[in-house]
C-alpha cells in the first residue's frame, strides 16, 4: 500500500551543514533501497521532509529518523493513503533555505517565518506539490 508520510522536526543546536550532507547521501541510498522517495527541506532550524513509499518501508525509515539524535521534536503532521507518488524522481531531494526559493517557503507559511509545525494538510499538500513542479530546487540527490 502506498502512503505519504509528513513530519517536521527541529535541528539539534550541534548540527551543522555537512550533517545535513551526511543524512542526504545516506538516504538516497537507503531510501533508494527501500523504494522511499520524498523531499527533505532544511530552513531556519527545521527540518521538514516527506516520505512517500511501501507503507512498511516509510514506517522503517520513519522509526530510524525519529532516533536519530541530530533532530528533536519531531511531529507527525500527515500521514496519508495516495495513489501515486509526487517524488517519482527523487530517493530523498532536497530544498535549502537560499533566497530563491525564500518566498515559496514564506507562501504556505501563516507567520513571517516558516513555520511547517502550523501547516494543515492543505498547505503541506500544496507545498510539496510546487516543491516537486520547482525542481531546480532540488539538489542532485537521486
Ligand atoms: P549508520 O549510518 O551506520 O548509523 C548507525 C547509527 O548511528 C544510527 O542510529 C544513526 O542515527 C547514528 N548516526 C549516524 N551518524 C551520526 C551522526 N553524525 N551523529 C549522530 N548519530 C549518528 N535516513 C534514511 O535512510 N532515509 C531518510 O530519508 C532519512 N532522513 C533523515 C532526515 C533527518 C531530518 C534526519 C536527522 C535523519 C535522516 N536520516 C534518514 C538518517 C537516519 O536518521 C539514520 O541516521 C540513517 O537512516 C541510518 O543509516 P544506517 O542504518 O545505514 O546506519
Amino acid at each position: 500500500m502506498l502512503v505519504r508520510l509528513i513530519y517536521a522536526s527541529r535541528v539539534e543546536r550541534n548540527t551543522s551543514q555537512s550533517d545535513v550532507r551526511e543524512i542526504l547521501e545516506k538516504s538516497v541510498v537507503n531510501n533508494g533501497r527501500a523504494g522511499v522517495t520524498g523531499a527533505l527541506c532544511f530552513t531556519g532550524g527545521i527540518f521538514l521532509q516527506c516520505l512517500e513509499g511501501d507503507r512498511r518501508e516509510v514506517s522503517k525509515v520513519y522509526h530510524r529518523i525519529l532516533n536519530d539524535p541530530r533532530h528533536a521534536d519531531a511531529e507527525l503532521l500527515m500521514f496519508e493513503e495516495v495513489a501515486s507518488r509526487n517524488f517519482t524522481d527523487w530517493n530523498m531531494g532536497y530544498l535549502g533555505y537560499t533566497q530563491e526559493n525564500r518566498s515559496l517557503f514564506l507562501k504556505y507559511s501563516s507567520k513571517a517565518e516558516f513555520d511547517p509545525y502550523s501547516m494543515n494538510a492543505m498547505s503541506l499538500r500544496a507545498f510539496f506539490d510546487e516543491v516537486v513542479g520547482s525542481a531546480k530546487w532540488l539538489g542532485s540527490q537521486k
